[in-house]
């Protein structure tokens, strides 16, 4: 059996009590991850059922450093294309570069 620090979730072997680092008790089971931001507000920054569109819009993003999500993208494997439309979101602070850069890209 494997025991874990609650705090740095570093593993140990069985008889350790404590983490050598945290001198926290360790457990048998890690809590479930916290989210990153439990209350984060995504937006959608663009929804377009264009592969090819989202990939360009994806790169910009990455480009700029702006972390962003996608909802919908593994439909395009089992459904015609233009069927879904794959959503891009962004954290609400990002949404204003985000929206500019991806103006941009709608107008092209
Ligand atoms: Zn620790």
């Amino acid at each position: 059996m494997i025991m874990f620090c609650p705090q740095c979730r570093a593993q140990y072997r069985e008889g350790i009590l404590e983490c050598a680092e945290c001198q926290r008790s360790l457990v048998a089971e890690l809590p479930p991850k916290p989210k990153p931001q439990p209350d984060l507000e995504l937006v959608t920054v663009l929804a377009t059922g264009h592969p090819a569109l989202i990939a360009v819009a994806k790169s910009l993003l990455e480009d700029s450093g702006i972390e962003y999500l996608t909802q919908n993208e593994g439909l395009h494997n089992l459904f015609p294309v233009h069927r879904f439309r794959v959503h891009i979101q962004v954290r609400q602070e990002d949404e204003g570069e985000a929206t500019a850069l991806l103006a941009a890209l709608e107008e092209a």
